[in-house]
């Protein structure tokens, strides 16, 4: 990536940039996504929590209910509340599911996959090469491989 994307929350107080392009890009159709953010579905880019680095403000993190039942950590500016991204399933904060429509250019990320559009709204059509699953997916098969490696990395 030519120049690295940055983002913020709406009021300013908050702001963030990746250091690196993310590992992979969800779309999430999922009921819970649609009742956090109030819209259609959320896009969120999966990078390294140490890739990321605040410019400005300290996000505070609630907790929140999630699809798979384990709940997730929503990072939010303590000012005006929007979320910046979340941590999923109770792990340490590692890997950071960061909400593209909080960058400054959301559209320099495309969605690698679209998930849970079991409950995709009805109006809402996908573009037709686009890859999407019912509920999750299999990240070997899906992710390339500089991705995975850069999972195993973090995790291993
Ligand atoms: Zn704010
Ligand atoms: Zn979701």
């Amino acid at each position: 990536m030519s120049e690295q994307l940055a983002g913020g929350c709406a009021c300013g107080a908050t702001g963030y940039r990746l250091k690196s392009a993310p590992m992979f890009v969800h779309c999430c159709h999922c009921t819970a996504c649609q009742t956090e953010t109030g819209g259609a579905f959320v896009i969120n880019a999966l990078i390294e929590s140490d890739r990321v680095e605040t410019l400005a403000g300290v996000p505070e993190p609630v907790m929140t209910p999630s699809e798979s039942g384990r709940g997730q950590q929503i990072w939010r500016c303590p000012v005006c509340r929007v979320a910046l991204w979340s941590n999923y399933g109770g792990a340490a904060d590692m890997l950071r599911f960061v909400r593209v429509g909080t960058l400054d250019e959301p559209g320099r990320l495309t969605p690698d996959v679209h998930i849970y559009t079991r409950s995709k709204l009805p109006w809402v059509r996908l573009p037709e090469a686009a890859p999407a699953f019912e509920a999750y997916y299999d990240r070997k098969q899906m992710w390339p491989p500089e991705s995975l490696a850069r999972l195993a990395a973090l995790f291993g």
